[in-house]
């Protein structure tokens, strides 16, 4: 018999090529906190993976499988605002800018220089929401915010932390929310 099951692999295992076999020993069965689905997880310590010769039949690809494999939707109600970032990012790799005194920024990452004009603002946010039993952090990162803030007719509401703050918690109640692995993908109001 023959099925997919999701894995997570901790930082250790993270070596492992797409495309080849492996043969996991010892891997925890852990149950999903938001629906009655399970997965599979390397525990600290016990686990081995070894690289065997490759399946000689046609596998099914990850590729093809239904988006809500790992995507969960459901009815969410936001509880309270664990956090508000709101940063400046380099104009060139997104990358978050340390705000100097000078008015010169250079990026860290990609050593482009730029004045604070060019630079693009970014905010994401954790929210404490209720779904079904369970209170969960999930987060929503820059793009699904302006998504919840356009959705509002707030794309112009400057992004810090108490005009951000102060928008979601007005929020009428969510109806659903989509999340995979605490990260928000889109939010119906
Ligand atoms: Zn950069």
């Amino acid at each position: 018999m023959s099925s997919t099951k999701k894995v997570t692999l901790w930082e250790q295992f993270c070596g492992l090529e797409e495309g080849k076999t492996y043969n996991f020993q010892n891997l925890q069965v852990k149950k999903e906190y938001n629906s009655n689905g399970v997965y599979l997880s390397t525990p600290k310590t016990g686990c081995t993976i070894t690289e065997v010769e490759p399946f000689s039949q046609p596998l099914i690809n990850p590729a093809e499988l239904p988006q809500n494999f790992t995507n969960t939707t459901a009815a969410a109600e936001i509880l309270g605002v664990r956090s508000v970032t709101a940063y400046q990012a380099c104009c060139n790799c997104n990358k978050k800018l340390v705000i100097e005194t000078s008015s010169i920024l250079t990026c860290s990452t990609c050593g482009l220089k730029q004045n604070m004009k060019s630079t693009i603002q970014q905010c994401y946010v954790q929210l404490l929401v209720q779904i079904k039993e369970s209170k969960i952090t999930v987060t929503l990162f820059n793009d699904i915010l302006h998504d919840v803030l356009a959705s509002q007719g707030k794309s112009t509401l400057p992004l810090t932390e108490e005009t951000i703050t102060a928008f979601l918690l007005e929020l009428p109640t969510v109806t659903s929310i989509t999340f995979n692995n605490k990260i928000v993908e889109s939010v119906q109001i």
